[in-house]
């Protein structure tokens, strides 16, 4: 059976026990699924929502399940397709019995989702998998004590492993007669004073069918949204209901008397949920065996997060990859260049051999080939090398030591810690890193992730960053000279990190006031890089992909530009006059209107905007080999460039409007166009200000650079 595209949201029969599969991503959700289902399964979409759920069934002691696999999400505050689709399913599809698997390595954050749904659904099984890992990290959980914390039936299982699996189908054959008391989560005590209140208002409507408690929290955050289809389900307006809509808004009214931002609730909520988590966890429930990787992983922390030790070691790996990717890069992008050339010829001999029109020919060779090569040569390698250097960090489990050593930092910003995390995916793609600001249970602190995250330069950015540093400030041998590009945007890199901060200080103070929320950091165990899966992942998911996506932009970006450099309007490129318009505002900001048109038209992809530069100052419409970087500096000298031209285009490289895969992601994440016009001039007003900042401080100290 198909559930969703319109088709029967109902079980197909009473008979049939209808089981929800809840979970973090990555807890091992699609290996139980499998695993019960026997790989009977089927996928659908949920009406109107783009999320795929896999439905399966299975019989076990006589009894028939139908078993839904929800989207893996770290909360239900329905800030991502995902997250939604996933509430929604168990608050008005209605399951017999959910079950929340739980990663028992990190036992303390999954709990949180469990509580969510322990609040939300009346028959929840925790279901705490992965044990047998737990167990060899020296983590010992206690399971009777998990579920007696928990007020839920608790099984411990290794999926992988088909252990526990036998007593998990005990509790759901016989789901009935299990005791269901979840704790209650406490909030702060002005806000359970509302929601009983209006829990008081609501009971003669929700008559059992939807948790009073949680809906009168859901009323009092006014979440229209999700009120509405509240309304829906019910039959009956719940939300415009006079008697129900008077005493939310009074006492709404009456929390922000009280000084409480109505705005923050869901972080008030969120640090309930962790405070809970954190009080369950300590009753005796996890125990950490002092194994020899636990005692190396401490002594490896001690370094790796120490308050100097720690933030200095993060500055000298950030150099190292850079300097790698920078050494490495070098020779097979002259070689992949070269390649492309001799291609290029046998192309035009080929073009002359079936007379393709000389215009056509030069359109598609000297245009739309040459781009798409100089992209393919110029961002291949340093992607193949820096995504795996990249990903082994991540698999390595370093990540989470760089989101506690800035933790602090972005505290003090009023922003969370997770931050980190996702300003690191930013370094290889911001449209990832934008998508993994999902993480952040906060909305307020997911806005700031998503909206300064292009402020630390992504790997698209990189080449045009290690030409002008390559060029401009080295002066001597190779070593010296890979060394000193990597060290430069290894600064630019650390230059945008403070400028996150700064930013997300101006946004907690402005568009988007409030308070740090309380997160607790919690530290994975350091893991072996598994190379291969490192190689794959980082390769085939992220290099091919981010390629792909550059490539396929170059190619009609290559088309437009050839056109724009070819078409005459009485006697002068399109290219040229558009550069001479854009002259005054790049005089202002040391730059020139050539190279403002080079980002205007690089909005597709960061990685044409230099080419595409040397392409109008060439003024012949095709891109030019300037494989040899002497020859770029000659370009770029003759063109009026001198070293504070090289610093100002460095500056706005880093700090200039997201590429518009980026910019198209913010709004799929905001759903907001307010947002999304805020993460194009936000970046944009910053790398403006500060070109204009340099330069006048040139002027003002004389400096003849
Ligand atoms: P999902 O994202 O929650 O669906 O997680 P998956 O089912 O894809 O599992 C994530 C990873 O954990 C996979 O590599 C599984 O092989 C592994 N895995 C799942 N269950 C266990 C388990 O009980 N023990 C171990 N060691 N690995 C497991």
């Amino acid at each position: 059976m198909i559930i969703g595209e319109g088709l029967e949201r109902k079980k197909q029969s009473d008979k049939i026990v209808r089981v929800a599969l809840a979970g973090n991503p990555n807890v091992g959700k699609s290996t139980l699924f499998n695993l019960l289902t026997k790989g009977h399964q089927h996928t659908g979409n949920w009406p109107g929502k783009t999320v795929v759920n896999a439905v399966g069934q299975f019989k076990a002691r006589g009894v028939e399940f139908e078993l839904v696999d929800l989207p893996g999400t770290y909360s239900l505050m329905a800030s991502s397709p995902e997250e939604e689709s996933a509430r929604d399913f168990l608050c008005f599809d209605k399951c017999d019995v959910a079950v929340v698997v739980c990663d028992a390595t990190c036992l303390e954050r999954n709990l949180n989702l469990a509580l969510q749904i322990s609040q939300l659904c009346s028959r929840v099984i925790v279901c705490v998998n992965l044990m047998d890992e737990a167990e060899k990290k020296g983590i010992d959980i206690n399971i009777k004590a998990l579920g007696e914390q928990l007020g839920l039936p608790t099984v411990g299982i290794s999926a992988g492993k088909r252990r526990g699996i036998g007593r998990l189908i005990d509790m759901l054959v016989n789901f009935k007669e299990l005791s269901y008391f979840p704790i209650k989560i406490k909030y702060k005590s002005e806000i359970e004073l509302a929601v009983s209140s209006i829990e008081k208002e609501i009971g003669h409507i929700t008559k059992g069918m939807l948790p009073k408690r949680w809906t009168a929290l859901k009323l009092l955050e006014g979440n229209e949204k999700l009120t509405k289809k509240c309304d829906e389900y019910l039959g009956k307006a719940l939300s415009t209901n006079p008697k129900v809509t008077r005493v939310v808004n009074e006492k709404r009214q009456e929390l922000v008397n009280l000084g409480i931002d109505i705005n923050k609730l869901q972080d008030y909520i969120v640090a309930s949920l962790v405070l809970t988590a954190e009080e369950i966890c300590n009753k005796d429930v996890i125990k950490h065996r002092p194994t020899a990787n636990y005692q190396r992983d401490l002594r490896l922390d001690k370094i790796l997060t120490g308050k100097f030790v720690g933030p200095l070691v993060m500055i000298l790996l950030l150099a190292l990859v850079m300097w790698i990717t920078v050494v490495g890069a070098n020779v097979p992008s002259q070689l992949l260049w070269e390649g492309f050339s001799f291609l290029e010829k046998q192309l035009i001999s080929l073009a002359n051999f079936i007379s393709l029109p000389t215009v056509i020919s030069n359109l598609l060779i000297k245009g739309v080939y040459r781009v798409v090569a100089w992209v393919v040569s110029v961002m291949l390698p340093p992607m193949a090398i820096f995504f795996p250097l990249f990903t082994l960090l991540e698999d390595l489990g370093y990540l989470p030591r760089i989101a506690f050593n800035l933790d602090g930092a972005f505290k003090k910003c009023s922003a969370c810690g997770k931050q980190a995390l996702t300003m690191c995916m930013g370094l290889g793609c911001n449209a990832v890193g934008v998508t993994g600001s999902r993480i952040i249970d906060s909305k307020r602190e997911r806005l700031l992730s998503i909206l300064t995250n292009s402020f630390v330069p992504c790997n698209g950015r990189f080449p045009t960053l290690i030409a002008l540093s390559t060029v401009f400030f080295v002066f001597e041998g190779a070593i010296l000279g890979n060394l000193t590009a990597a060290f430069i945007v290894t600064i630019i890199i650390v230059l945008g990190v403070f400028v996150t901060m700064a930013v997300s200080v101006f946004l907690s103070k402005t568009f988007l006031k409030g308070e740090s929320s309380a997160f607790v950091l919690e530290m994975p165990p350091f893991r072996r890089p598994r190379v291969g899966s490192v190689i794959v992942r980082s390769l085939l998911d992220r290099t091919i992909f981010v390629l792909g996506r550059a490539v396929s932009v170059a190619a009609p970006a290559g088309l437009v530009i050839w056109l724009m450099a070819n078409i005459k309007i009485d006697g002068v490129t399109v290219l040229s006059l558009l550069s001479e318009f854009l002259d005054p505002l790049g005089k202002i900001m040391g730059l020139d209107g050539t190279i403002l048109l080079g980002f205007v038209l690089g909005f597709p992809a960061n990685e044409i905007v230099l080419p595409i530069i040397i392409m109008a100052y060439m003024g012949n419409g095709v891109l030019t080999d300037y494989s040899s970087l002497e020859q770029l500096k000659n370009i770029l000298i003759s063109n009026g460039w001198e070293l504070k031209t090289a610093i100002s285009m460095i500056i706005f490289t880093a700090f200039h409007w997201p590429c518009s895969t980026t910019l198209l992601t913010v709004k799929k994440e905001t759903k907001s166009l307010k947002w999304t016009a805020l993460a194009f001039i936000l970046p944009t007003l910053t790398g403006m200000v500060l070109c204009i900042g340099w330069n006048l401080l040139c002027s003002l100290l004389n400096l003849s650079l």
